[in-house]
């Protein structure tokens, strides 16, 4: 076990009607002037963006709004928000939506705090002194965002999706209705609960460092997402199930499931940005479509991790530790297949040819350092094989 810091400041504010407290818990962090910053339109649809106003209005705090954010949020968006937010001499931030609208927002936050270009703190050029105050009405149980210190844009021209990860843009606050998750198409709710799941599972394949209390909370994560996705996957609109599922996508993403380990593998996560950042996938769907090869690849490096995983997690029975392992990643797969989602590229309806595959390798990597990983360290070489072997 290493040492390690658990920090997570977010207040949650979960249940039912909980967004009709949006206006006084954004005056009470501070905020006079807030910036509603939201997506593509299912929040104004479902009458949500109209109830965030009244709260605000009965609060007696002023707004303006953005909306338009897309999934792999893009930049240039965020640059408008910037200066949009200058105009109107915002001090708050408040994101209804997903981790789309979420990043979006603590990107913009981060832009008002400090001068010149946000993108540096993406690139990794420098490093935010400050952000702005963010808060959110969560609507997709999926990215963590709400509780997570990261934040992932893309900037679009070039197609280069990156993160910022600081503490500086907690969010103040996060509400989180079950209720309003609802009207998710089945598909997002599916890749939401992936990227629930693989939050968890990045930070469990390592080399070093497990607890066993944080080994505990991880694989009965793991197993209350499988068994409400399956739920959701017939039974959308079952409350408990979204709530279940909510709250465990805050828990994967705050730090608690990886507690005294090594910080992780995020193998996963750098290859399938380089994915959506060319191919505009949704990240849990990409994340699903890259697990099974990735965890073939390396499974013999990082083996009782791998049968633990296959015995706690998807509940294989005794057998050699190979068998036992393999075994377990084909029953993850197939799990993944049985709630619609991808476990190829193929299957994501996208055919990279093989200069696109060298170029994710070669970006991924350079992103990340040259080098990437716990269970298995991957270099470029490693990333392309993965990717081709991952068609
Ligand atoms: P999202 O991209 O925010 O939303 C996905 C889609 O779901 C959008 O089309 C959105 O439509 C729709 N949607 C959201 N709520 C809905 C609702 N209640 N009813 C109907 N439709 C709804 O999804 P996400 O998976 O939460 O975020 C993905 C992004 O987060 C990716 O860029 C990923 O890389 C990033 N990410 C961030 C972190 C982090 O810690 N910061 C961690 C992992 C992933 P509208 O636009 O119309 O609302
Ligand atoms: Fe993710």
């Amino acid at each position: 076990m290493y040492n390690f810091e658990f920090y997570a400041p977010t207040r949650v504010v979960f249940g039912r009607r909980t967004e009709s407290q949006a206006g006084a818990l954004v005056k009470e962090y501070g905020g006079t002037s807030v910036l509603i910053h939201y997506g593509g339109g299912s929040a104004v649809r479902s009458g949500l963006i109209q109830r965030v106003r009244q709260s605000l209005d009965e609060a007696g705090v002023s707004y303006v709004e953005l909306g338009g954010v897309v999934p792999n949020p893009h930049l240039s968006l965020v640059y408008q928000g910037i200066e949009l937010c200058r105009k109107a001499h915002v001090d708050f931030v408040l994101a209804v939506g997903g981790g789309s609208v979420i990043d979006s927002a603590k990107a913009i936050a981060y832009g008002l705090a400090n001068d010149g270009d946000v993108w540096d703190f993406y690139c990794g050029k420098r490093k935010p002194q400050a952000c702005m105050p963010v808060g959110c009405v969560l609507t997709i149980a999926a990215a963590g965002s709400e509780m997570s210190n990261s934040s992932v844009i893309t900037k679009e021209d070039e197609g280069l999706k990156r993160s910022c990860n600081t503490n500086l843009a907690r969010a103040k606050f996060a509400i989180m209705n079950p209720e309003l998750t609802m009207t998710l198409p089945d598909w997002q709710t599916q890749a939401g609960c992936t990227d629930i799941m693989m939050h968890t599972m990045e930070r469990y394949f390592t080399q070093g460092g497990n607890m066993e209390i944080t080994d505990s909370i991880a694989e009965g994560l793991l197993r209350t997402v499988m068994k409400y996705a399956v739920i959701l996957h017939a039974h959308p609109e079952q409350y408990e199930a979204r709530a279940e599922i909510m709250w465990a996508g805050s828990l994967s993403h705050n730090g608690l499931t990886g507690c005294g380990n090594d910080g992780g593998d995020f193998s996963c996560h750098k290859l399938e940005h380089e994915l959506s950042g060319m191919f505009d996938v949704t990240h849990g769907a990409g994340l699903a479509a890259i697990w099974g090869t990735w965890a073939r690849y390396v499974y013999r490096d990082c083996l009782p991790r791998f049968v633990r995983f296959a015995r706690q997690v998807m509940g294989v029975s005794e057998g050699p530790d190979d068998r036992v392992a393999l075994a377990g990643i084909e029953q993850m797969e197939s799990f993944y297949h049985s709630i619609g989602m991808p476990i190829s590229i193929h299957e994501l309806g996208i055919t990279p040819t093989d200069d696109q595959l060298k170029q994710m390798a070669r970006l991924c990597a350079r992103g990340c350092g040259g080098h990437q990983g716990s269970a298995k360290v991957l270099d470029e070489e490693d990333m392309y094989r993965i990717y081709k072997a991952a068609l």
